[in-house]
């Protein structure tokens, strides 16, 4: 992950002390007020631990025994400030569905910058710890369902080698919330590189002041691309770096089948990290118009759809930096135009490279494309398992599985296969590789739902906590096989629900 700079030396002998290694320097409570507004979490009546992430918390530097216990406790449900904290509510706006949007952190806020003992810098935040000045009508809490849906399915991503804010605890509040029904009130420490959204640049866009712009794009830099301070036109410099983060992003979830589900510009973060697991979920069989989201009935938001709404997303975020790119606002449009209709390009490189590598490819032919095409065509015409096929052609003997049989796929193995032998590799790394690169087990929807139904009806973490271990090894073949297995044909569609 990508931090800078400066970050040790620089702290205190308290903060240094600290028992459960707390070690904030706090950057975004220094940019200019209007970014933000500063505030505690509400106190809640009596929390208690669902879930602790002891290995995030080592990572961060952080003492999870102690953190582990009571002190956790108080200090996740916002009831106890961490030393250092300088909490605050991060102003951003955003394009929902495509209609702009004031925004920012209604149920959530920054408590600080913890640098870890490498001095890299994450942002740690609770999801809904009360509200906000940015609350509008809503009652800034979150229930344990959906914050125990976001932990697995993030700490899953993160397995799969995806770029994703993580999640550090989650603890029920021992308040209500009320949604259609009352439910368990629960708050999420997420972990992010940042939180600076596409979103967050329109909210500046929207003051007026391009000197707010050009301060947010070096904050940014300076975040994110350090290496790209220098450039010659840094604001085109960062608008580039974006833009192939967002291309190497997308095209993993594309090629794990991950329905990001509200992929609106508030929930595109520049880090290129996965952010905002409201409706997201994992496509079964191969189909481009999958939707899960119950809100998303025009499918803008569905599975074969977004990497041209990634492409949309980064127009918008395009448009805020127009006013510093560069003096002639005409020649600052040409500029970020010119660029962004690379954008579809650089995805398609990302995920063509991916896709040779789930396919056993070494090496670059000009036919992989219509190859690998086929192949999606044939499983989207039969319904087939994406996951799983794509892992079981990795088999010694494909065509003996049961679920490759027809005229259309022994036209295409020979295919292949023939491509397989015009490459060095043996089949031996061949199958390696491919295994390497297709997961066994992806967080299936009905293994999630089941996992989380355990959790809130009956208090029992037992489910989850099994779930969590084998998609931490995703790359490997679980002992319970049942893992694998998409839900029963007989299941009803899934559908999610964004997690207010
Ligand atoms: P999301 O759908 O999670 O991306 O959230 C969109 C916006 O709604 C953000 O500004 C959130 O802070 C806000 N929001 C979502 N749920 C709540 C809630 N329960 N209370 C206050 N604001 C909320
Ligand atoms: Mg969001």
């Amino acid at each position: 992950m990508n931090t800078n700079d400066h970050a040790s030396g620089e702290f205190s002998e308290d903060q240094a002390k600290d028992p459960a290694g707390w070690r904030f320097d706090n950057s975004y409570a220094r940019l200019p007020e209007v970014m933000y507004s500063r505030l505690s979490p509400v106190p809640v009546r009596s929390p208690r631990m669902a879930v602790f992430n002891a290995g995030l918390a080592e990572y961060l530097g952080l003492n999870a025994d102690l953190l582990a216990g009571e002190e956790g406790v108080a200090i996740f449900s916002g009831n106890r400030l961490p030393s250092g904290a300088e909490p605050l509510a991060q102003a951003y706006a955003g394009h929902q569905f495509g209609y702009f949007t004031m925004l920012g952190d209604g149920r959530a806020i920054l408590l600080g910058e913890q640098i870890t003992p490498r001095g890299e810098r994450f942002d740690i935040q609770f999801k809904g710890s009360g509200q906000t000045p940015f609350s509008r009508r809503g009652d800034g809490r979150a229930a344990l369902g959906p914050m125990l849906r976001e932990y697995i399915i993030s700490e899953a991503m993160h397995a799969l080698g995806i770029p994703t804010t993580r999640s550090l605890a989650v603890v029920t509040t021992g308040e209500p919330v009320y949604r259609e029904s009352e439910l368990a009130g629960a708050i999420l420490t997420r972990v992010a590189s940042s939180h600076i959204r596409v979103g967050t640049f329109e909210y500046q866009a929207s003051q007026g002041d391009p000197e707010l712009i050009r301060i947010l794009a070096g904050y940014t830099l300076q975040r994110h691309f350090p290496e790209l301070e220098d450039a010659e036109n840094p604001p085109l410099a960062l608008l580039r770096a974006v833009m192939e983060r967002q291309a190497a992003l997308v095209a993993k979830w594309m090629l794990v089948g991950f329905v990001h589900g509200v992929m609106n510009t508030d929930n595109m973060a520049l880090s290129g990290e996965t952010i905002d697991y409201g409706p997201c979920a994992f496509m079964d069989a191969y189909d481009p118009a999958t939707v899960f989201s119950s809100i998303d009935q025009q499918g803008r938001y569905a599975y074969g759809n977004q990497p041209r709404i990634a492409g949309w997303n980064l127009t918008r975020f395009a448009e805020t930096l127009v006013p510093v790119l560069d003096a002639h606002q005409e020649q600052a449009v040409t500029m970020a135009n010119d660029l962004l209709e690379s954008f579809s390009g650089l995805f398609r490189d990302q995920w063509l490279m991916g896709m040779r590598a789930k396919l056993g490819l070494f090496t670059d032919e000009d036919e992989d494309l219509d190859l690998i095409q086929d192949l999606l065509t044939l499983l989207h015409q039969q319904r087939l398992d994406y996951t799983n096929s794509l892992r079981d052609l990795a088999a010694e003997h494909p065509e003996q599985l049961p679920s490759f049989k027809g005229e259309a796929f022994t036209k295409w193995l020979p295919r292949w296969q023939s491509r397989l032998d015009r490459q060095s590799q043996p089949r031996q790394a061949v199958r390696e590789s491919m295994l390497a690169h297709n997961p066994a087990v992806i967080p299936r929807n009905h293994r999630v739902e089941e996992a989380l139904e355990a959790a809130v009806t009956r208090n029992d973490m037992g489910v989850m906590q099994r779930l969590l271990d084998v998609l931490a090894r995703p790359f490997e073949d679980p002992e319970d096989q049942n893992y694998r297995l998409p839900p029963p044909a007989s299941a009803p569609a899934y559908k999610t629900f964004c997690g207010t």
